[in-house]
């Protein structure tokens, strides 16, 4: 995309398309400003008078179009459609963002249709959409389709962040690659409505397997209560799936991880932000860097023989056990 810019030369129309934190959206933004920028190099510049009004909000030749409610509607590709009919001046762009090209009305999409095959001179259309085999066929082929991938742990970390997590369950979430899409139905769920009719999403059941594993790990390695009859307990009689074990081995690697990174003086790294103080005494009470990588070996053993369809509990206890150094 930047080397369009560089070229100066547009198709009247853009469909970028990726799921939810492919940063699609950021693009099509520095994009449109990148067209609308006055200056022949380096665009969008950031200085000139076209970059700071699209700053600002108050650019005359920027629209922008977001689903209202679920679906973007007929009015609002109606109104997008009367603001362009009116020429701008020789030679001036001007751009109209829509985001979820894959959630517009039928009757919006169709609209939308007509505005791409008749395109008004100057005016350059960037859409974005998570589903591709969502939006219209005939709209599809009529834009230039670039594809994000999955976004990498920076913009999953900010992702979370941006929906209200917390910065260590953000920083766990995007470790170990809790997308968007696990937010699913139920997501507001709340602990007393956890019934088979209202389940809660993976992403909330991840973090309540996270929040157990944190508290049960200080157990085992403060050597207080009984760590096994709790993982008994958990396991067993509420009868985690294969998933949820693994998911628990995900989070107690993911903790000794840490450790390790403590003892190595890197505790700018770690996940577990909100637990400096508990790493920070694990590190130093681990007889060596070898004692730590030793348990992040055991829980990774466990995590092997489940996958290859070892009984989960018998794998977790075991592993307790080599944990507990007995
Ligand atoms: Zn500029």
């Amino acid at each position: 995309m930047n080397r369009w810019l560089n070229l100066g030369k547009w198709a009247h129309a853009y469909l970028l398309a990726g799921p939810e934190t492919g940063g699609q959206e950021a693009a099509a933004d520095h994009f449109a400003a990148g067209i609308l920028c006055e200056h022949d190099e380096q665009r969008p510049c950031g200085q000139c008078a076209s970059c700071r009004r699209l700053a600002h909000g108050n650019h005359p030749g920027f629209v922008r179009v977001r689903p209202e409610g679920s679906h973007v509607k007929l009015e609002q590709v109606q109104r997008l459609q009367q603001r362009f009919y009116l020429r701008a001046a020789e030679g001036q762009h001007r751009v109209c963002v829509v985001h979820g090209a894959d959630r517009m009305t039928p009757e919006a999409a169709n609209a939308f249709l007509k505005f791409l095959e008749d395109p008004v001179p100057g005016v350059v259309g960037i859409l974005t959409a998570n589903r591709l085999e969502g939006v219209l066929p005939t709209v599809r082929s009529r834009c230039q389709t670039v594809l994000f991938s999955h976004a990498g742990p920076d913009i999953l970390r900010e992702y979370w962040i941006r929906r209200g997590t917390g910065e260590e369950k953000a920083r766990l979430f995007a470790y170990l690659n809790v997308a968007p899409e696990d937010e699913g139905n139920g997501g507001a769920a709340g602990p007393e409505s956890a019934s088979d009719a209202d389940r809660p999403s993976r992403c909330v059941r991840f973090a309540e397997i996270a929040e157990w594993v944190v508290e049960w790990v200080q157990a085992v390695e403060g050597r207080q209560g009984n760590p096994m009859l709790d993982l008994l307990i958990r396991v067993g009689r509420e009868k985690w799936s294969e998933t949820e074990c693994e998911w628990l081995l995900d989070v107690l690697a993911c903790w000794y991880r840490d450790v390790l990174y403590t003892s190595l003086g890197l505790s700018d790294e770690v996940v577990f932000v909100d637990h400096r103080r508990e790493l920070s005494s694990q590190a130093a009470h681990h007889a060596s860097i070898t004692a730590v990588t030793g348990k992040l070996q055991d829980v990774i053993a466990a995590k092997r023989r489940l996958q290859v369809h070892a009984n989960p509990q018998l794998a977790l206890e075991c592993m307790a056990l080599r944990l507990q150094g007995e």
